[in-house]
């Protein structure tokens, strides 16, 4: 029978690499938690409306990305593509915010979008990521873009690009998107046929566009900065000086919009030359209408999300693909008649010592063969079991990776051995 693969644009984690899945997560859950960010978990599937509504009808992801179907009730349904909208309908349903108090936020998870597979680009990926909800202030801004750079430091990510714009409020973007319309419209001709097609629905996302000729067209296009309010303005730039006091350095981007429909006034990327076309490993903004778009009444938030298969391609080229698994003890016995021996040494051994893994033979191997694994493995100790071991009740003790010297012991010493 032919075998079964997996989806296009999906991919397993192997048990080779959920190591350093694992070392990126709980770096992830120190950083939210030491700047006061509690976790919350959504459902992976929400009412399609929840999308259309929050991220955008304009956008490419509800148009063309989402994995949309009716459930047998005929109720449409959506797997999410971000979390932002899903995390604001959670707040809102749930009661979560408090008078004039921020909810801290941060979760990790899986979304989906039907996107071109390519190098850095899935259908199914995964992101951290925070929100910091109930604040209108530059403050939060800063605090949201402090914690992920140093969320990247604590990474080892120290070579990375943050770009940085506002996008204003929503009268900026009115004023602004007229005057985009127009310059578009004059250069229309040239523009991409995709980029062509934008112009009238969403004018903003031309800004975003990689085609070549759309890049040159854009780089003579009006500056959203220029058309800031005094309001935006001020929130700008109290942004600007407080990351300019915590000495960061970022790059002013008057094209960078972001594809979401969401976001006002402050908006930032991340960028890495270690990922070629998606060079782009995370990113987040400001939001003030999202609450009100989903039906709950204007609550300010900002947030970001950063891409975790990004993330980790960067730290590949960087650290070098080397995570093993570990292993400290592996026990083996000269016979399966000593099954039972081995049993209560191993379970010694794993109730007392629950910071070692230690793993023992379920395949009935010789001892040579056991020994080569325990070399291949990087194991500390070997265990060996066998008749006069059982008759003593003792073991044998075989240090891997000293001396190899090799020691037989009473085996009610042999945790206190293990520990020291
Ligand atoms: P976005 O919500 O589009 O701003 O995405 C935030 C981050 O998620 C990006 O900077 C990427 O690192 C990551 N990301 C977005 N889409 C994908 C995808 N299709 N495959 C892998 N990572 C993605």
């Amino acid at each position: 029978m032919e075998t079964i693969q997996s989806i296009r644009g999906t991919k397993d984690i192997l048990p080779s690499d959920v190591i350093k899945w694992q070392d990126l997560e709980t770096t992830a859950r120190k950083i939210s938690a030491c700047y006061g960010y509690q976790e919350i978990r959504t459902p992976i599937f929400e009412k399609t409306e929840v999308f259309s509504r929050g991220v955008g009808n304009n956008t490419d992801i509800v148009n063309k990305e989402m994995y949309t179907f009716d459930d047998r009730s005929g109720l449409s349904l959506t797997l999410r593509p971000e979390q932002t909208a899903s995390l604001v309908r959670s707040v809102i349903q749930n009661n979560l915010i408090l008078e004039n108090i921020p909810t801290r936020l941060f979760y990790i998870g899986s979304y989906f979008r039907y996107e071109r597979p390519q190098k850095g680009r899935l259908r199914e990926f995964h992101q951290y990521g925070i929100e910091c909800i109930n604040s209108s202030y530059p403050e939060s801004d800063v605090e949201v873009i402090l914690l992920a750079i140093d969320f990247i430091k604590q990474l080892g990510i120290t070579e990375y690009k943050l770009k940085l714009n506002s996008i204003g409020n929503t009268e900026t973007r009115d004023k602004y998107k007229t005057s985009l319309t127009e310059y578009l419209q004059q250069n229309k001709n040239k523009l991409s046929i995709e980029s062509q097609a934008r112009i009238d629905t969403n004018p903003l996302r031309v800004l975003d566009s990689k085609n070549n000729t759309d890049m040159e067209i854009i780089t003579s296009a009006p500056s959203i900065l220029d058309y800031l309010d005094n309001e935006s303005n001020e929130h700008f730039n109290k942004v600007k000086e407080m990351l300019d006091s915590a000495n960061l350095n970022y790059e002013i981007t008057p094209n960078l919009v972001r594809g979401l429909d969401y976001y006002s006034h402050t908006v930032f990327e991340f960028q890495s030359t270690y990922l070629g076309a998606q060079d782009a490993f995370g990113g987040g903004g400001r939001y003030n209408n999202l609450f009100s778009q989903l039906g709950g009444k204007d609550i300010p938030s900002v947030g970001f999300a950063m891409g975790i298969e990004r993330l980790l391609l960067i730290l590949e080229q960087i650290k070098g693909n080397n995570a093993n698994q570990k292993v400290d003890v592996l026990l083996c016995s000269t016979s399966s008649d000593y099954l039972k021996y081995v049993t209560e040494i191993s379970s010694l051994i794993r109730h007392n010592c629950p910071d070692m893994a230690c793993i023992t033979d379920v395949n009935r191997r010789s001892l040579k063969s056991l020994l080569r694994e325990a070399n291949k493995l990087n194991v500390r100790y070997v265990i060996i079991i066998g008749d006069s071991e059982v008759a003593n009740n003792t073991i044998t003790l075989k240090y891997m990776q000293e001396n190899k010297e090799q020691i037989t012991i009473d085996k009610n010493k042999l945790i206190e051995i293990l520990l020291s």
